[in-house]
Formats: C-alpha cells, structure tokens, sequence
C-alpha cells in the first residue's frame, strides 16, 4: 500500500472516530497536507480559524508565515508534510490540553509512522513535548536532536511556533535564523545517518 492510501485509510478512521475530543458539530478535521513521500515532518499545535474553515493546516496569518520561511530557505511548501498535534479547532483556539494530546496522540503517531521522515521540525512547544518532553523551547530552539520515540531513531529539530515569531520581534529574528540554518541541519542528518552511533536517549548534535 502506498504512504497517499495509508494517509487517506487513517483519516477516514479519524473522520468516523466520534470519541475524539475536539470533534463538534461545526468543526471540521485537518488532518494534514502534502507530499506523503515527504522527508521533512511540519508538525504544529492546532488549527486555528482558518485551517477549521479551509480543512488544511496553516493557511492563515501563521501559515503565512511559516511560507515564507519555507521560502527563505528554497523549500516548497508542497514537498513537506504539515500536520499538528491536534486535528480539530479547540474553543477559542486555546492550548491543547495533556488528555486532547494523548486523545490524537494515537493518530499523529500513525502519521510520524506512515511518513517515516527525515526529519521532524516541531513548531511549538506542544509538538517539542512530545518527542523532547524535558527541553525548553527557548534553549533549544533551532537545534538538531536524535531521538528514540518508541522504538525509532528520528531526527528532530524544535523551532518556535510561527505565530509566536509574528506577536514578538525577537522571536521572530531567532526563527528566521533557525531557518536560515535548517539547510546545514539537513546535511548533518545525511552525515549522522552514515555513521554507526550507538542508540542514546536524547542527544544533542550541534
Ligand atoms: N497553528 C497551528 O499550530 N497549526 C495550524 O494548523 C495553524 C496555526
């Protein structure tokens, strides 16, 4: 089966999974967009107004932004997977809680699987916590980490939410920066993949 039919199956079970706990008559699922082949994870918080009406993550002010970050950097929005850690609009957009985490956890779980990325860019501190769950956004934003998230190897860098970068100017610097620097990220994570590293828990590579 190819990784476009795995995604379309899982979102059909999502879509007829009446448990999950955002899930309300007016909204609508956003469960992900973009090349299934992809090599590069987006994963963000949660859709906003505009990803509720569209059914697509970040197309609003944020996914704006996190376009033209994209665009920095010479990557085309359409060859990454963009995903967030909850895939219904919560009340007046507020934070995802730890039991609405775990309700979705099972199928953004699926998608990390289906996907089998290169790379994860968490956007946020929600979608940090869930591979890097001791960090802090503010110290390791923007670097490259190895870790082992159930039984798999995966390459992880932390970036600040885009829209925390567009309510405050220095965040919104530091983003640009962590940007400008996936590139050399990418290439590290084809050096790493080389080389036979015993299996750590966590690890720092830059
Ligand atoms: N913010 C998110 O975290 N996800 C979206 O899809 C849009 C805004």
């Amino acid at each position: 089966m190819t990784k476009a039919s795995k995604l379309q199956n899982l979102k059909e079970k999502m879509e007829a999974d009446d448990s999950l706990p955002l899930k309300k008559g007016d909204t609508n699922l956003v469960f992900g967009v973009g090349d299934p082949e992809a090599k590069i994870l987006f994963i963000g918080e949660g859709p906003g107004y505009w990803e509720n009406l569209k059914k697509e993550p970040f197309v609003g002010n944020a996914g704006k932004f996190l376009d033209q970050l994209l665009k920095s950097i010479g990557i085309a929005r359409e060859s990454v997977y963009i995903t967030n850690v909850v895939h219904h609009r919560a009340p007046e957009n507020r934070d995802p809680t730890d039991d609405e985490m775990r309700a979705y956890g099972y199928y953004l779980d699926e998608i990390v699987k289906i996907i089998d990325p290169e790379v994860i860019v968490t956007l946020g501190r929600y979608s940090m916590g869930k591979f890097l769950p001791t960090s802090k956004i503010s110290t390791t934003h923007g670097k490259l980490f190895r870790v082992n998230w159930n039984d798999r190897e995966l390459f992880v860098i932390p970036m600040y939410h885009p829209a925390a970068a567009l309510r405050n100017g220095e965040v919104m610097r530091l983003e640009k920066e962590d940007f400008l620097r996936f590139p050399d990220a990418l290439k590290k994570i084809a050096e790493e993949k080389k080389k036979k590293i015993p299996e750590s828990e966590q690890m720092s590579l830059v």
